[in-house]
């Protein structure tokens, strides 16, 4: 697999201008799917790309979003969370130790809602929390 071609097929079909930083970035996110922050992006990415930023790494992430490349989670009150599957999925964020995982929904369609047939609905965020096997292990 490509990893580098996929990238820069996805930032092209979202209308992204792929530049080196852009892909570096979609690149990093494909490849860690642990919902990182823009802090630990831009912290992993810096040494190899001495000439990024902060800000670039957020208005990347922001520019990527508002294409549809990535989606971006509430979930974490501290920090936006960014995930590159932008496929149908809900997520677990452990209390303990922070970390944020995909959940599988078994039929994304069962889940009823009183004005799915006069409403357009374009996003769905389904959070869950609690303690992850490893912290729930720890505790007793
Ligand atoms: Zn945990
Ligand atoms: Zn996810």
């Amino acid at each position: 697999m490509n990893t580098n071609i996929e990238v820069k097929d996805r930032l092209l079909e979202c209308g992204v201008k792929p530049s080196l930083q852009r892909m570096a970035i979609m690149n990093f996110l494909v490849k860690n799917p642990i919902h990182p922050t823009v802090d630990l992006i831009f912290t992993e990415l810096y040494p190899s790309i001495p000439t990024l930023s902060k800000t670039t790494v957020y208005n990347t992430l922001k520019l990527l979003e508002e294409q549809g490349a990535i989606h971006s989670l509430n979930i974490d009150e501290k920090n936006v969370r960014y995930d590159a599957d932008i496929s149908n999925h809900a997520h677990f964020k452990c209390k303990k130790c922070g970390q944020v995982q995909d959940v599988r929904l078994k039929d994304t369609d069962s889940i009823q809602i009183a004005n799915a047939d006069k409403w357009l609905i374009t996003e769905c965020q389904i959070y869950y929390k609690g303690y992850c096997e490893k912290c729930r292990n720890e505790m007793n």
